[in-house]
């Protein structure tokens, strides 16, 4: 099927086409949850088969994306332990967002969404999960981000040009620079932070996955994760800030990276609009 002809069947039948994308993101998501149980382990993604806590193996059709832990209730039915509520909210999350990405993207673009999403979900459920941020899905987001750019320039807008080599270089130009922007801002706000509050302030998994956002949305989305994910950030941790205080929890660890994940994806859907908006809304 050529772009043209599912960009047609696409806009013919919405409903279709979100039900299989949604279909693919719940298979997705399923393969994610592995990836956030075992990559901090640094344990294998692809073998051995899922497995309950219990060690009994799970059988295939109860593997089933959201129907398996709906079918379960949330208890294993080996030995009844209950399963992580994280499993049908991530495979749902992935079935949402690649529903959302071919209705409202441009194919490519939705392509390339289902390649930057699951890794920006991987890295966020690892830091909620287990406070530890793998180095391979976020390096994959900086290497995939300047390989996307180069083979779909208009992913950093790049189409001005008439001879497509040009565009290309162009499109490599502003992923790279969209990597260093990540990295140097990052870095510069951990390096003061660090020193103002005698503390690190931030982790080198939030360098990485900044740079990783600018090398898929350019300098842009770099510095809109930055900012956007410290205000999602902020409001996302207030609950969590007045939960320690009247609980008097000693551990006050907020993870970070969903945030900068989320600030990701908004720009990765809605950036120009954004700024469009913004620009309106200062001019008045
Ligand atoms: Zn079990």
């Amino acid at each position: 099927m050529t772009l043209v002809a599912a960009q047609i069947f696409i806009a013919l039948h919405p409903a279709v086409a979100a039900i299989c994308a949604g279909a693919v993101g719940a298979c997705i998501g399923s393969f994610l949850n592995v990836c956030i149980h075992r990559l901090p382990k640094e344990e294998s993604v692809v073998t051995p088969a899922s497995r309950c806590a219990c060690g009994q193996l799970i059988p295939w059709w109860l593997n089933i994306p959201l129907f398996g832990w709906l079918a379960l209730r949330g208890k294993a039915r080996c030995c009844g332990a209950s399963i992580s509520v994280r499993y049908p909210i991530v495979e749902l999350l992935t079935a949402v967002l690649f529903a959302v990405a071919i209705l409202t993207l441009p194919p490519l673009k939705a392509a390339i969404a289902a390649v930057f999403l699951p890794l920006l979900i991987v890295l966020a459920g690892c830091d909620l999960d287990d406070m530890m941020v793998p180095d391979a899905p976020n390096l994959a987001l900086v290497g995939l981000g300047l390989l996307f750019s180069i083979l779909v320039p208009s992913l950093q807008g790049e189409t001005g040009a008439a001879i497509e080599v040009i565009n290309r270089l162009h499109a490599a130009g502003d992923s790279l620079i969209g990597i260093a922007v990540g990295t140097a801002l990052v870095w510069w706000i951990r390096t003061i932070g660090t020193i103002l509050m005698g503390q690190e302030a931030m982790g080198e998994a939030d360098i990485i996955l900044c740079a990783g956002v600018g090398a898929f949305c350019g300098w842009q989305g770099a510095v809109f994760c930055l900012f956007g994910g410290a205000v999602i950030g902020v409001l996302l941790k207030f609950p969590m800030v007045i939960a320690v205080f009247t609980k008097k929890e000693t551990d006050s660890h907020v993870p970070f990276v969903p945030s900068l994940a989320i600030a990701g994806a908004i720009w990765f859907f809605r950036g120009p609009e954004l700024v469009q908006a913004w620009h309106l809304w200062v001019t008045g």
